[in-house]
């Protein structure tokens, strides 16, 4: 594959976010960059960009692609009273009614909303339970099709029983095989000592981390104290997983002092998703003591990073209340844990080029207070992803995306008539 050439932009690092104009050649791959250059080859691939912001694009630090055809499905057979029977009436009903069409369909559709919104990679959190045999490769191959990169795992979990747990663990070794990613739990209240010595296990062989949810409601600690007689997060570091430098930990809302020290001692990863916990009314993550450990992700509910930050940042308002800055560094800081682990298909060849014409100047010291209160997924006018083109004015543009969303449309039909 030949470098990508965009010409005249003003292109914001996304790091330092500062802005120069001029013309960037962006090479083809999973590990490819980019380099400003002072004029673009006769005959290479070139975008006119016309003076428009260029910038990198997002990457999800925590989703769950298999919630994608939930969106106006049938209501749960009562109203749930707390955050475990959210997941007996709703999630576990619908991860149980899965099959792999259903799981195809729901990567689509995830995958294409995350697109549009600028995203390029994704952390995904995987649950099937009745159809967990290949279904990490059929999203892997859903997303490779419409050109996202990503880390996904298989939510291991004693929930349901010896033969679905054995099916997961089948389908997590052979993934991590031929694949980059990680080792799912599903939370400390339906993971055995013995189950978490086996993820454990697994992670060290395989040389990657555990993904597991952590104290996302206090019933998950209370559970842990009267199990284990201890707190989530002083097992997991006890098990190890906490010095593990790839393992995620979601929400970690429910912490005291001393599980807040352990976590800033530690290697682990904090990843915030405000609007899920909202929706599940389980409280605000307060990054007190480990700030610089947390990066954002949205939890099933979209692909929008830009929504997902604009979230965190509203919410932590009234307890931690980061500045635009912060939270601009807690919506990027998701690239430095890709990065430093190493993992493939997030490098600088990843970026958005945005329609945003804004009524004030953009400068690197605003740019955080730009992406906080004004910049969202309408102004993501095209998307490249390891090099490649992927979203072309707002729609993607390695697949048919209307037989693609007729297809969602079907198996979404089909899971709620068995959810009825
Ligand atoms: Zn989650």
């Amino acid at each position: 594959m030949s470098p990508l050439y965009l010409k005249n932009v003003r292109h914001l690092d996304w790091n330092t976010c500062a802005i120069r104009a001029g013309h960037l050649r962006v090479d083809p791959g999973p590990r490819g960059g980019i380099e400003h250059v002072d004029a673009v080859p006769g005959g290479a691939e070139a975008i006119e960009c016309g003076g428009k912001l260029v910038t990198k694009s997002f990457a999800v630090g925590h989703h769950h692609i298999y919630s994608a055809l939930a969106r106006g499905m049938p209501p749960p057979p009562r109203v749930p009273t707390s955050f475990v029977e959210i997941l007996e009436l709703v999630w576990w009903r619908l991860d149980k009614a899965l099959d792999t069409d259903m799981i195809r369909a729901s990567a689509i559709a995830a995958g294409i909303d995350a697109a549009r919104a600028g995203s390029t990679f994704i952390i995904d959190h995987h649950a099937s339970p009745n159809a967990a045999a290949n279904s990490l490769h059929v999203i892997a191959e859903a997303l490779d099709e419409i050109g996202l990169s990503h880390l996904l795992c298989y939510e291991l979990s004693d929930r349901d029983g010896p033969t679905s747990l054995a099916a997961g663990l089948d389908e997590t070794h052979s993934f991590l095989e031929n694949r980059q990613g990680l080792v799912g739990l599903h939370a400390s209240f339906t993971v055995s000592d013995s189950l978490l010595d086996k993820a454990m296990e697994i992670a060290r062989g395989t040389g990657t981390g555990l993904h597991v949810h952590v104290a996302e409601a206090e019933s998950d600690q209370e559970h842990c104290m009267a199990t284990y007689g201890k707190r989530c997060i002083e097992r997991f570091a006890e098990a190890g997983a906490l010095a593990l430098p790839k393992t995620i930990l979601a929400h970690c809302i429910h912490l005291n002092d001393s599980e807040r020290a352990l976590i800033a001692g530690s290697n682990a990863w904090v990843s915030q998703q405000a609007e899920s916990n909202a929706n599940n009314a389980v409280g605000t993550l307060d990054a007190g003591g480990f700030p610089d450990r947390v990066f954002i992700g949205t939890d099933g509910m979209h692909g929008d990073c830009l929504a997902a930050a604009r979230a965190a940042y509203l919410a932590a308002q009234s307890h931690d209340a980061p500045s635009p800055v912060e939270t601009y560094e807690r919506l990027r800081r998701v690239h430095h844990y890709l990065a430093e682990n190493d993992f493939e298909g997030d490098g600088e060849n990843n970026l958005v080029v945005l329609d945003y014409d804004p009524p004030t100047p953009v400068t690197p010291d605003n740019w955080p207070a730009h992406v906080m209160y004004g910049l969202n997924r309408s102004h993501v006018s095209k998307v490249i992803s390891d090099g490649r083109v992927v979203v072309d004015g707002g729609r993607c543009a390695l697949i048919d995306e209307e037989k693609a969303l007729a297809f969602a449309r079907e198996q979404a039909a089909r899971l709620w008539k068995k959810l009825r």
